[in-house]
């Protein structure tokens, strides 16, 4: 699938729709999900034109791979997610639910999140 730059975190990305900031470096940036759906619920995206990440493991450079992974962790060690745990998810594709067409992954804590998945398969 073509990256599509008018993607709503393209967008933000660009700074033409605000965001609430978490976290910046070179490669990443991080704000608070929209739509909550845990007390910590943060998006980590990287600043490259990845459409998933699958795109991002197969094209991303090494240097924007473990900047991205690094900043997943250092995210949820400032958040203070780390002692209780918490769950990263990369919604991917039709099957997987993915709405926003630019890689991101979903940092969720601040609870125990129960099951992976829902019991109806
Ligand atoms: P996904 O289904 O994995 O593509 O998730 C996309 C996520 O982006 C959803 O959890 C939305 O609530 C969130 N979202 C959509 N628009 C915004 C926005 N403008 N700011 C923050 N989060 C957003």
């Amino acid at each position: 699938m073509a990256y599509d730059d008018q993607n709503i975190f393209a967008k933000i990305l660009r700074g033409e729709i605000p965001c609430n900031k978490v976290f910046e470096n070179d490669h990443v940036l991080a704000f608070h999900d929209i739509h909550p759906q845990a007390p910590t619920h943060i998006l980590v995206i990287p600043k490259g034109a990845y459409t998933d990440v699958a795109d991002f493991g197969e094209n991303a450079s090494p240097d924007e791979v473990s900047g991205f992974w690094s900043a997943v962790s250092q995210i949820a060690d400032e958040n203070d997610l780390k002692g209780d745990g918490f769950r990263v998810i990369a919604n991917t594709g039709l099957n997987g639910g993915q709405e926003v067409p630019h890689f991101h992954a979903h940092i969720l804590g601040g609870k125990a999140l129960g099951p992976m998945l829902s019991k109806a398969a």
